[in-house]
């Protein structure tokens, strides 16, 4: 195998879901010197998380993209859930009736399309996801962190980091090596995989039960 190649920078966010394309985009907007990696070939298309809240939006209008994240989503779906699979109730969801936001509603988005937003934001501002890049391990000492990384050619570097941010989900590589799992891992006990279809100018969402995760 190669030496590993070495390289400097202020801080590496691992992970490029919603959580690590935001932490990515405020250091960037604020001149820190940072790169963001994951280990995925390509940002994925599956829809996940499915509804932001108020509060996110109003955080995401100081950045500057919730006005193109609620363009792509929907304000208003009906939803069926399925018992033992018989349609057990026709649910609307739509305004929240709270009028200290702009943006009284929950809005429902695919989460690949709220990655899709998040990266070309984090590309207006002079980053790029690197892919795929996997961390495999990292050491802390008292100036900073040592990431070794690989990237999807096989070739390794260990990074240098002053600070290091685990963004990597649920089976978080950063936890696990600090060793504080997550308490809330990711267990779809039933799932929830939307299927949108379009009746006539209207489309609705059925999902067949809810995501939950562990507390
Ligand atoms: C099948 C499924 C269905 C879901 N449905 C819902 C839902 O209906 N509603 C809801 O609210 N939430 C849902 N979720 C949860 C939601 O997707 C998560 O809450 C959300 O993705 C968390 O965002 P995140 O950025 O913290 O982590 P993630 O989106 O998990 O992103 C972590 C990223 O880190 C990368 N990564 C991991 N390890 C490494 C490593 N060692 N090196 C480099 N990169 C790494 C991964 O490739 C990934 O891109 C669902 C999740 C799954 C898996």
């Amino acid at each position: 195998m190669d030496k590993p190649s070495k390289s400097e920078t202020d801080v590496l966010v691992v992970g490029a879901g919603p959580t690590g394309l935001v932490m990515a985009a405020e250091l960037a907007a604020r001149g820190v010197s940072g790169r963001i990696i994951d280990r995925a070939p390509v940002r994925s298309e599956r829809s996940r998380a499915l509804v932001v809240q108020a509060r996110s939006l109003e955080l995401l209008q100081k950045m500057g993209v919730a006005d193109e994240l609620v363009a792509r989503g929907r304000r208003t779906i009906k939803a069926t859930p399925f018992v033992e699979s018989r349609p057990a109730a026709n649910l609307e969801f739509g305004d929240i009736g709270v009028d200290d936001t702009p943006y009284p509603f929950l809005l429902f988005v695919s989460q690949a399309e709220t990655e899709r937003v998040l990266e070309k934001h984090l590309e207006s501002l002079g980053a790029k996801v690197e892919r795929p890049v996997e961390l495999l391990s990292f050491e802390g000492d008292a100036e900073g962190v040592s990431a070794r990384l690989r990237h999807g050619d096989g070739r390794q570097e260990t990074a240098r980091v002053r600070y290091l941010v685990g963004a990597d989900g649920a089976h978080s590589t950063v936890r696990h090596t600090l060793g504080s799992p997550s308490r809330e891992t990711p267990t779809p006990r039933t799932s929830c995989w939307p299927t949108q279809r379009s009746t006539g100018r209207e489309r609705t969402t059925d999902c067949t039960s809810s995501y939950r995760a562990r507390a």
